[in-house]
């Protein structure tokens, strides 16, 4: 098996002071028994305070102080998961970091099996659940039709996978030349390549406090998904105007056939009012997805820090 390796656990946090003791207590007993069963010879936690309101900085704090094996990285303000994430599996030595959520519904005994899977050769290991039964309906259907979406239109992805994985240290490594501002992990970490391999586990309930997800976040990092790795909008965009245009031109045509047969013909104010209303509302549509892209490029030219570590631990 793996010899002599030494793993860090990357947990973002915001706004966890209902779970972080548990976490950290969990956590505590899985890297002692990986430590005695020699699956690692040391391990680390790094807590990511991703500007939390409440009191999960002091309670890191606090766990950084009691254990050595406790690390906190505090962000100045809410940079959102991905970031978050992001700036603790930067941060965080060893030759292999796996990252997990704060609220414990990623089953811990899954990283066995992902260090396993480490040793046996993959650089890269993702957790993919097993079901969704934890979730509701709307998350779940949501869930698996932006999944396929996503597959449709191209973007590399590991289906049912969200942000519980291991790297290793050539993976990480791979990860800090991606500069890009509009952060999309699960899209990123398949482009590195390398060995990579899946292990399955069983998703629970958050165990205490309320998702940090919102609604409004989710749709956020769908579209992130979409518009960082795909200009498939575009091309469809374009589709949609030759296809329009076609028809326009066809409209045309037949009108002035009219004309020149029926010497009594009326010209209609439906067929000029038409086609205006309907090529104005389409237009406006591509300007908005165009729109979506240059946003984008405005983003990435300012290339702003995408995340300041404000002290560490
Ligand atoms: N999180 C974060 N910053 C945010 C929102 C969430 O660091 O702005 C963390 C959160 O503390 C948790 C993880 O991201 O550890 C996943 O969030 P959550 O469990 O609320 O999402 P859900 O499981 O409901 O999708
Ligand atoms: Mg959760």
């Amino acid at each position: 098996m793996a010899q002599a390796l030494s793993l860090s656990i990357v947990v973002p946090c915001f706004n966890e002071e209902e779970v972080l003791p548990e976490a950290a207590r969990r956590l505590d007993a899985l890297l002692n028994d990986l430590t005695a069963s020699g699956l690692i010879a040391e391990g680390r936690v790094y807590f990511v305070d991703d500007g939390s309101t409440d009191r999960t900085w002091d309670l890191i704090d606090q766990l950084a102080v009691s254990s050595p094996r406790v690390h906190g990285i505090k962000l100045s303000r809410n940079c959102g998961h991905q970031r978050a994430l992001l700036a603790g599996l930067l941060r965080a030595p060893g030759d292999a970091v796996v990252s997990v959520d704060a609220d414990l519904q990623d089953d811990l005994e899954a990283i066995k099996e992902m260090l396993a899977a480490h040793a046996a050769g993959a650089e890269i290991v993702y957790g993919v659940r097993r079901h969704r039964q934890t979730d509701t309906w709307f998350k779940r259907l949501s869930a698996e039709a932006y999944y396929s979406l996503l597959r449709t239109i191209g973007v590399q992805l590991i289906f049912n996978h969200a942000d519980y994985r291991l790297l290793g240290r050539r993976a990480i490594e791979a990860l800090r030349s991606y500069n890009e501002t509009n952060l999309f992990l699960r899209g990123v970490i398949p482009q590195l390549g390398f060995r990579s391999a899946l292990v399955y586990y069983d998703r629970r309930e958050r165990f205490a406090g309320v998702s940090k997800y919102p609604f409004s976040k989710m749709v956020a990092l769908a579209i992130e998904g979409i518009t960082s790795f795909s200009d498939v909008p575009l091309k469809l965009i374009t589709i949609l105007g030759l296809l329009i245009s076609l028809a326009s031109f066809g409209l045309a045509i037949w009108a002035l056939w009219v004309r020149i047969t029926n010497p009594a013909a009326v010209p209609g104010w439906a067929s000029i009012v038409i086609p205006l209303y309907m090529l104005g509302g389409i237009q406006l549509l591509c300007m908005g997805v165009i729109g979506q892209y240059v946003v984008k490029i405005y983003a990435e030219t300012k290339s702003r820090p995408r995340f300041i570590i404000e002290k560490e631990l």
